[in-house]
């Protein structure tokens, strides 16, 4: 479970109303979290999944986490995974891999 900045991100973050599947389709849904990458987007409603990074809160204007999406591909490239052609282990799907030792 990601804690949030402030009470309004968590509000906002990854919301949907009970007529859309995911935030994504959802008009009234401003922010999405990347689970695994820990990074949060301003949701584009162009149909598609697409979203702007953004690195502060736009409520409390804290910094926001540092992406840990270079890493993400770093630690599936020491697990010999393509994430482009293998398999992606569902671990690494949400921010679960996160807790696996980190390489120094
Ligand atoms: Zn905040
Ligand atoms: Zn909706």
């Amino acid at each position: 479970m990601t804690s949030h900045c402030c009470e309004a991100m968590a509000d906002r973050v990854n919301v949907c109303c009970d007529q859309h599947d995911t935030s994504f389709s959802c008009p009234d849904a401003l922010v999405a979290l990347s689970a695994k990458f820990q990074e949060y987007g301003l949701i584009i409603h162009d149909g598609g999944t697409s979203s702007v990074t953004i690195d502060f809160c736009p409520w409390c204007g804290r910094r926001l986490p540092e992406s840990q999406r270079d890493r993400w591909f770093d630690e599936l490239e020491r697990r010999g995974i393509d994430p482009w052609g293998d398999e992606v282990p569902a671990a690494f799907q949400d921010d679960r891999w996160l807790a696996s030792p980190r390489r120094e």
